[in-house]
């Protein structure tokens, strides 16, 4: 099964801490979705199995409106052949989910929607410069009910300078009220290329130390574990069943078709990347050209991907397959090292199944670190 990912690259205004691929200039969005629109048709060939998941990112997709997003929806029904019960997730802020509006995505084939809460703190909402407040985000939760969505997910920010533990654990409480299906939820990381970038690099801004960052983590893991939800991958955590499908298949190695600008696929040994660059990117498809970079994957690089993505998740790190789909023999490579992750109780080794524990979740990056391969 295959998956289609179309990133819609405005949003209304930017985000602190926010460095993906976007624009507050939104003069271009109807004709990027019409590009978008033809660049379905252009790549109609990359996928050959059958697409399961669809899911619109950005940027901010629910800038669209409703019959955009029906028209390509209807357009990749069209193009590629469509698996029964298909989910086709809108990544949505707040502040754009009007009771009309959310009937209307309904209508057009949205069946999950992936909220930008982020916090329920003005305080803090202001702090990283979103747009919705917190009566906002709680009046949304309830309108998304009403207007009949019975798969959401929040998002929500850790690790933010100035969030203590007791507003984290206010924000962890209130978003279980909502009893979402699905909760992702990330440390702040501060990347160069934005505001607080610049006040870090000024000194106006500090990083939450580590330990702090460590115990919001552990209180995420206590809370929505003790609320019995799954811990499925390091930031994601579930209902029962209720897995993002289209991650899962990411994290599982299956192919996927990126559509728009600075959308990457994946098709099994080669990555595309398309121009970070709503001009270009129109001009480019408007005469009939993919503007995109293909990057083939070394067999490290396979490796590496493998380690790194099944490793955060709960299905783990299978090593069978590491030896027979990918010829890497890690336990002759670094046998020693995961005995003493064994030992000092980071890992867990199941049926030639590696899987972080609970400890080990803590150190999740350092640990696949020194499990990849040097490129
Ligand atoms: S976090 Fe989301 S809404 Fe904010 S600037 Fe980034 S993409 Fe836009």
């Amino acid at each position: 099964m295959a998956g289609v990912y179309l990133h819609v690259p405005f949003c209304k205004q930017a985000c602190h801490y926010c460095d993906f691929h976007f624009s507050t200039d939104t003069s271009l969005l109807t004709d990027v979705c019409k590009s978008m629109s033809a660049e379905l048709v252009l790549q109609k060939e990359y996928l050959t199995e059958p697409v399961s998941t669809i899911y619109f990112g950005g940027g901010t997709p629910s800038l669209l409106t409703s019959s955009e997003i029906g028209h390509l929806i209807e357009k990749i029904q069209c193009l590629f052949k469509i698996a029964p019960d298909t989910e086709i997730t809108l990544e949505a802020n707040p502040d754009d989910l009007s009771k009309e509006k959310l009937k209307a995505l309904r209508h057009s084939g949205i069946n999950r929607l992936s909220i930008g809460i982020q916090s329920f703190n003005n305080d803090l909402l202001k702090f990283l410069n979103r747009v919705h407040d917190s009566s906002a985000a709680m009046q949304c939760l309830e309108d998304v009910r009403e207007a009949g969505f019975d798969n959401i997910s929040i998002d929500l920010i850790y690790a933010i300078p100035g969030l203590s533990e007791n507003i984290w654990q206010e924000t962890l409480l209130k978003a279980l009220s909502f009893s979402p299906e699905h909760i992702s939820s990330y440390a702040l990381t501060i990347e160069e290329r934005t505001v607080f970038g610049n006040w870090s690099k000024k000194g106006k801004l500090h990083p939450m130390e580590e330990e702090s960052a460590a115990r919001q983590f552990e209180m995420l893991m206590e809370t929505l574990g003790g609320a019995s939800y799954e811990h499925y991958e390091i930031s994601n955590f579930c209902k029962p069943g209720y897995y993002s499908r289209h991650n899962s298949s990411y994290w599982k190695g299956a192919h996927y078709l990126g559509i728009g600008p600075s959308a990457h696929s994946y098709n099994g040994s080669t990555r595309q990347f398309n121009i970070r660059n709503n001009s270009a990117y129109l001009r480019a498809i408007q005469s009939g050209k993919i503007p995109s970079e293909t990057e083939v994957l070394s067999e490290e690089n396979k490796i590496n991907e493998y380690i790194l993505t099944t490793l955060r998740t709960q299905w783990g790190c299978d090593m069978s397959f590491l030896k027979d789909h990918l010829q890497d023999d890690i336990m002759s490579r670094k046998g020693d090292y995961l005995t003493l992750l064994e030992r000092q109780g980071l890992v867990s080794i199941e049926e030639n199944v590696v899987r972080l524990t609970r400890k080990g979740k803590l150190v999740a990056d350092k640990i696949a670190e020194d499990l990849m391969m040097s490129v």
